[in-house]
C-alpha cells in the first residue's frame, strides 16, 4: 500500500464579500498517494486554486484539514507555515513569474540557494531542455522555455510535492504537451507527488487519478490504471 501524501478532510472556505458569502470549497475530501500524478478537474470558478492554495500553504481554510507529509497544513502558524512552504512544496502556475530581470540560470539558482544547491541549477536546466539557454533572459524566451525554468526552479528545492495550477493553461497547444511530458516524467523518475489542477478533461487523461471538483465540492474519484502519455493527448 502507498503511503498518503496529501489528505483533505471536510476542507471549506469561505469568502466574506460584504453581506454575501461566497463557499469557494464547500467540504472537499480526498487523498493523494504518494509519488502519484494527480489531476484536480474542474471548470473554471469551482475552487480548484482556492484548494491549491490552502494545500500549499499559502492560504488558511474557514473549516476541515488538510495534511501533506507530516505537516498538518492547516494548523501551521507563522514561522512553520513559511518553512513549510520552502522546504516541502514547489509550485508551478500559468504565469510564469519569472523575474524579468535575472537570467533563467539566476531565476533557478535563487530559489537554490534557500535549499542550499544553487549549484544545480544549470544541471537542472539542462534536465528540462534548456541546456543552451542558461544564460537568457525571461524576454528572450518563449512561453515554453519559460515555463520549463519555472519548472527547473521549483524542482531545485527538491519538495516533496509539485502544485500545478494551470501550468499549460497559457501556452499553445504543441508547447502545452512539452511541459506536461516533463512532468509525466520528474514524476516517473523521481519520488515526488505531482498535483496538478485544470479545466481541460483531456489533461486528465495523463494523469494516476483524476479528482473531479464542482461547486467546491469532490463529485467524483477515479483511478487510471493505464495513464495515457502525454503526447498522445488531444484537445
Ligand atoms: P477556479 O480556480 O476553479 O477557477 P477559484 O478557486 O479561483 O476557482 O474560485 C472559486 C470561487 O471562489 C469563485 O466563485 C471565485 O469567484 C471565488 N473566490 C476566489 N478567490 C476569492 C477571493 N479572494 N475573494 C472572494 N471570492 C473569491
Ligand atoms: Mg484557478
Amino acid at each position: 500500500m502507498s503511503e498518503i501524501a496529501v489528505c483533505c478532510d471536510d476542507l471549506k472556505k469561505h469568502y466574506q464579500m460584504g453581506e454575501v458569502t461566497v463557499r469557494a470549497l464547500r467540504g472537499a475530501t480526498f487523498e493523494v498517494p504518494e509519488g502519484a500524478l494527480v489531476v484536480l478537474l474542474g471548470p473554471s470558478g469551482s475552487g480548484k486554486t482556492t484548494l491549491m492554495n490552502l494545500i500549499g500553504g499559502l492560504d488558511t481554510p474557514t473549516g476541515g484539514r488538510v495534511t501533506v507529509a507530516d505537516y498538518e497544513v492547516s494548523t501551521l502558524r507563522e514561522p512553520q507555515l513559511t518553512e513549510y512552504r520552502r522546504d516541502t512544496v514547489g509550485f508551478v502556475f500559468q504565469f510564469f513569474n519569472l523575474v524579468p530581470t535575472l537570467t533563467a540560470r539566476e531565476n533557478v539558482a535563487l530559489v537554490g540557494e534557500l535549499a542550499g544547491n544553487a549549484d544545480e541549477a544549470a544541471e537542472l536546466l539542462e534536465r528540462v531542455g534548456l541546456g543552451e539557454r542558461l544564460d537568457y533572459y525571461p524576454a528572450e524566451l518563449s512561453g515554453g522555455e519559460q515555463q520549463r525554468v519555472a519548472i527547473a526552479r521549483s524542482l531545485i528545492k527538491r519538495p516533496y510535492l509539485l502544485l500545478g495550477d494551470e501550468p499549460t493553461g497559457n501556452l499553445d497547444y504543441e508547447t502545452g504537451h512539452i511541459v506536461l511530458e516533463l512532468i509525466r516524467e520528474v514524476c516517473d523518475e523521481t519520488d515526488l507527488t505531482v498535483l496538478m489542477v485544470t479545466h481541460n478533461e483531456a489533461i486528465g487523461r495523463m494523469a494516476d487519478m483524476v479528482i473531479y471538483l464542482r461547486d467546491g465540492q469532490v463529485v467524483d474519484i477515479e483511478e487510471n490504471e493505464e495513464p495515457v502519455p502525454p503526447s498522445e493527448l488531444k484537445w
